[in-house]
């Protein structure tokens, strides 16, 4: 590995970055990851991981007890001598559905001048396109090749994506740099896609909202399922077997959600609409979301609503958007737990790493039990392994109620109904 080590710093620790840091020490790199929150910084120095991933821990402390791995709050320090810099900025969506560039304008600016010549800035934020061209006239100098590198890693399993994705995108303008990108990710195995950045930038933002329309599709199909009786989980099966549908990401649940999706295919929509190629497809993909949501709050309180009691209790399992994380943003559970709020029923959920989201109207408890206990109607909101393996006795103790609305089809509802429980999904 040796001459293969190159000195680098990551702009931004957040979700991306401090994967990105931690995987890329991994390699052999050294790295600075910088980040303005100095108590995320002070945090992770003492150990404790601002976020949770399987693994990310440990390549943490691995990277700082080789010395491979440095922390600071010092972005221009933390440049010197750099031979790459990564940025790892938030992309908000704006009020208008743009993507909101301030924090990499900032850095941008803050950088000009400083970065040695021949350094490499490579831009993972997902951003629109003509980014990689704003940045380098930011910058300012000929002598810093600006290459887009989108990310791909899911959360949940951030660390296995990034050691081992499934492609990397390069978009430079200079062959030379972009191939200096692809040979960082040392010993990935997978199709390493060096193009212009235009299209790099377009490849992120065309990925993310494929696959929300994809959730979209199935969610809708689930609704069609519901209405003629057929069972969405074996229509979705049936799919699956056709490779050129593929047999992944045709789960359906309670609408999509997360950090990226809900601002991704808002930024998507808001950029082809500014071209005057709006993306119609797109824009229907979020407003059939928004109804699959409004129809998966619904299903829970006419569950209620049937129990003919004036105050229900629902204990709601899972807040997170997905499993293995705890990451709420955008999360559809919370979505749907917003829809119930300020109706006559009593609500209480469990998340097993959600520990600090607060929803007013909403009683956050620390178990699965503390969840169903007396409750009247449960709903299962994410799909945890912990929640797929409960059995009809881990309700029937507790319950008041017998009915469960499993929103992520996690529970055989033959064995549940033989327990003399229904359990309703949409669709199945
Ligand atoms: P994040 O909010 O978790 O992290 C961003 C970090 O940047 C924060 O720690 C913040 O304090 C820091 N920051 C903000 N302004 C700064 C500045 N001026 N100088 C230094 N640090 C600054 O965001 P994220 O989820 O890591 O996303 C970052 C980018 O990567 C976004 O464009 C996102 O769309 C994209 N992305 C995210 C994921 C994901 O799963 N989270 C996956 C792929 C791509």
């Amino acid at each position: 590995m040796a001459g293969s080590q190159h000195r680098i710093s990551v702009v931004g620790t957040g979700y991306v970055g401090l994967t990105t840091g931690a995987c890329l020490a991994r390699l052999g790199h050294r790295v600075t990851c910088v980040d303005i929150d100095a108590e995320k910084i002070a945090s992770i120095e003492a150990g404790r991981m601002p976020i949770y991933e399987e693994g990310l821990a440990e390549i943490v402390q691995s990277g700082q007890l080789s010395g491979r791995l440095t922390f600071t709050t010092d972005l221009i320090g933390s440049v010197k001598g750099a031979e790459f810099v990564f940025l790892c900025l938030p992309t908000p969506a704006d009020e208008d559905g743009f993507a909101d560039l301030t924090a990499i304008r900032k850095v941008a600016q803050e950088l000009r001048g400083n970065l040695d010549p021949g350094c490499v800035l490579v831009n993972k934020s997902t951003v629109p396109v003509n980014s990689a061209r704003m940045i380098s006239e930011l910058l300012g100098s000929d002598d810093i090749a600006v290459v887009s590198n989108p990310e791909f890693l899911r959360e949940g399993s951030a660390v296995q994506d990034f050691l081992n994705p499934d492609r990397i995108v390069v978009g430079a303008d200079s062959p030379i740099a972009g191939e200096k990108v692809g040979a960082l990710y040392l010993g990935a195995r997978c199709p390493v896609l060096v193009t212009d950045p235009v299209s790099a930038e377009s490849i992120k933002y065309m990925a993310n909202a494929f696959l929300a329309m994809k959730i979209s599709f199935v969610n809708q199909a689930a609704e069609f399922c519901d209405a003629v009786g057929a069972n969405v989980i074996e229509v979705m099966k049936g799919l699956g077997f056709d490779p050129r549908i593929g047999a992944t990401f045709l789960s359906p649940g309670p609408g999509w959600g997360g950090s990226c999706f809900p601002k991704d295919t808002r930024a998507l929509v808001a950029s082809a609409r500014a071209v005057d190629r709006p993306m119609t497809m797109i824009e229907e993909a979020i407003r059939s979301n928004e109804i699959h949501i409004d129809r998966t709050a619904a299903l829970i309180l006419d569950a209620a609503g049937k129990t003919g009691k004036s105050h229900p209790k629902i204990g709601l399992l899972g807040l997170t958007f997905k499993s293995n994380t705890d990451d709420t943003r955008e999360s559809p559970a919370l979505a749907v737990i917003r829809r119930l709020v300020g109706h006559s029923v009593e609500l209480v959920a469990f998340d097993p790493l959600a520990t600090t989201v607060s929803i007013d109207g909403m009683t956050r408890v620390r178990s699965i039990d503390d969840a169903l206990r007396e409750a009247d109607v449960a709903a299962i909101l994410t799909e945890w392994p912990v929640f797929a393996e409960l059995k009809p006795h881990d309700f029937s103790g507790l319950m008041h109620g017998k009915t469960i609305v499993d929103a992520r089809y996690l529970l055989d509802s033959e064995s549940f109904a033989n327990a003399g429980f229904r359990v309703i999904s949409i669709g199945r």
